[in-house]
């Protein structure tokens, strides 16, 4: 069966993007078959996250003016075999796509791909009714933020109104230090708010920002396995239907001395 999941937000700017590109690469690293669709037409990131921009013939656009096939559009991963992307375009209207197109072009991937999944914008944008379209389950991303959890209420209902009901909460951008002084609202706070079930909790972090940057998603690089790595991981591994803990956030920052002081601890338990 293949999972058919888009990821979505209320709020543009919390990570939606940067959720598609390393859950994709999480989920092609344990052994999927992934194919991530860029649904945000107009203003498409999802290539340049994954450093693929300079590798694109063709977008979706194409495919569905049948001016290529579905095979030619898909750009393959180098570093990850397992993982293709289907390009947005960027020069033509957003209107240049309609629901039940979106729906032909994610079926067709569906035969072939365990899971697709779309990064779509966020729910008041218009492209967003395309993105959900074709979609089978959702993940909702939200920073802690009353403003974002707010929007992110508006689209669950959004979503179960077009049927989607399996919906899972991903709290992206944790500061623990801030949360910790009631600067910032806890994981608790927003899952109390929103009452989805909750799939993942992101901490903030500079490495997130600097993979943006190169085109390098965190997931793909093996070195220096940071929080923000495990928590896509973890993420991964529950889609898998894994039950995985929840990261202790409040545990100081992953550096040298802690993952020491956590590997001496151990041994004395
Ligand atoms: P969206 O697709 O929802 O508009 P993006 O994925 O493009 O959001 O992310 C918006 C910005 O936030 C980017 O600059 C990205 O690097 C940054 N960002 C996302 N998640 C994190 C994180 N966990 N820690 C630090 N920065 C992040
Ligand atoms: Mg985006």
């Amino acid at each position: 069966m293949t999972r058919i999941i888009v990821i979505t937000s209320g709020k543009g700017g919390v990570g939606k993007t940067t959720v598609t590109a390393n859950l994709g690469m999480a989920l092609a690293k344990i052994g999927s078959q992934v194919a991530l669709v860029d649904a945000d037409f107009g203003l498409r990131n999802l290539d340049l996250l994954l450093g693929l921009e300079n590798r694109i013939v063709y977008t979706a656009v194409e495919v569905l003016a049948r001016e290529c096939r579905l095979e030619q559009a898909l750009v393959k991963d180098k570093r990850q075999p397992n993982l293709v992307l289907l390009p947005a375009s960027q020069n033509r209207t957003k209107d240049a796509v309609s629901p039940e197109q979106m729906k032909l072009l994610v079926n067709a991937l569906a035969q072939r791909y365990k899971y697709v999944l779309i990064d779509s914008p966020a729910g008041i944008e218009n492209g967003f009714k395309n993105a959900t379209a074709p979609a089978k389950e959702a993940l909702i991303v939200t920073t802690p933020e009353i403003a974002a959890v707010r929007d992110a209420d508006r689209v669950v209902g959004l979503l179960e109104a077009q049927g989607i009901k399996r919906i899972h909460l991903i709290v992206n951008r944790i500061r623990p230090a801030m949360v910790r002084v009631d600067d910032m609202m806890s994981v608790e706070d927003v899952q109390e708010l929103l009452a989805i079930p909750l799939i993942g909790i992101i901490p903030d972090d500079e490495r997130v920002i600097v993979s943006t940057n190169r085109g390098e998603p965190l997931v793909l690089s093996s070195e220096n396995s940071s929080l923000a790595t495990v928590a896509f991981e973890n993420i991964a591994r529950r889609l898998e239907g894994e039950t995985v803990e929840f990261l202790d956030l409040d545990s100081p920052n992953d550096n040298i001395f802690s993952r020491l002081r956590r590997l001496l601890w151990t041994k004395i338990l």
